[in-house]
């Protein structure tokens, strides 16, 4: 029988959200498959485990996730980490969680932190309905093109990026979205947590001179939706004179049009006959 891969979330700055369970469970299973085991052996002493780590990033993702794999079906039991947060969210692991179920391999959520629902909810933006964007490309054009993609997007915006792209990112939300509002969620769980709530503009004047340090998760207001069109009686008379064109008379015509506007049928009635 095979064994289980557990996906473990870590903290994403602060030791204390180290969640028991994921302690226990990094502790138990027989080896631990890490994004870099430079951070995670911090975490292993940290919390004094001692245990086989497996390097497991973006660039040795085929050949070492086929290893894990033929572990796991020899019935080792694995947990994915990665250096901070919920592994396979911009992180490694969406590859091997995928090819473990479907191998049939049970895969076990161990949820701890992610920066982008941490951000979201401290930063009184709209949170009911929103989209993660993850990190926009650093080639141009997608990334211009990426940006221009959600030009319509009324959902709140998630991105994550880091320091030194910040500048040119915000110029680059500023050309495509208009000045919007954004909150700049900053070093979530450390020391100097803060949320700056400004515009695009206001965080470009704020930033250019001043690069800002730390990592950052942006958060964009979408966009308004539009105002609903106003009814009139001549727009319902429209659309009932588009019915009579499809071969409906006058008072079926009418009642169709009501019953889209909401208007009364006698008076769209009327004012079509008189037409
Ligand atoms: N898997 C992680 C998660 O679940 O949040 C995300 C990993 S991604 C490689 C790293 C990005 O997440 C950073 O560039 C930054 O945008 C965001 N991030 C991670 N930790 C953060 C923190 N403490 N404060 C603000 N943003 C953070």
């Amino acid at each position: 029988m095979s064994g289980t891969l557990y996906v473990v979330g870590t903290p994403i700055g602060n030791l204390e959200d180290m969640s028991p369970r994921a302690v226990r469970i990094l502790s138990e299973v027989d080896f631990i498959a890490a994004e870099d085991t430079r951070v995670t052996i911090k975490l292993l002493n940290h919390f004094e485990l001692k245990k086989e780590m497996l390097s497991y990033y973006e660039h040795n993702k085929a050949g070492r996730g086929n290893l894990i794999i033929e572990r796991l079906l020899k019935g080792e039991n694995c947990a994915l980490v990665s250096d901070a947060g919920m592994p396979a969210i911009s992180d490694p692991g969406e590859d091997l969680v995928r090819t473990a179920r479907e191998n049939g391999i049970p895969v076990e959520s161990v949820p701890g932190p992610s920066a982008l629902v941490t951000a979201l909810a401290i930063s009184g933006m709209p949170s009911g309905r929103f989209c993660f964007e993850g990190f926009l490309s650093v080639n141009k054009i997608s990334r211009k093109q990426h940006l221009q993609s959600l030009q319509n997007e009324t959902r709140t915006m998630i991105f994550y990026e880091a320091p030194h792209k910040l500048v040119a990112t915000l110029r680059d939300m500023l050309t495509a979205f208009g000045d919007r509002e954004i909150a700049i969620a900053r070093e979530l769980t450390k020391l100097h947590e803060t949320v700056l709530r400004t515009t695009l503009s206001g965080a470009l004047a704020r930033f250019t001179d001043d690069p800002p340090k730390g990592e950052f998760v942006l958060i964009i207001r979408g966009k308004e939706p539009q105002e609903q069109e106003e009814i009139t009686l001549d727009s319902a008379v429209a659309l009932a004179k588009n019915r009579m064109a499809n071969g409906l008379s006058a008072s079926s015509a009418a009642k169709e049009a009501a019953a889209i506007t909401g208007l009364k049928k006698g008076e769209i009635y009327k004012a079509l006959i008189g037409m």
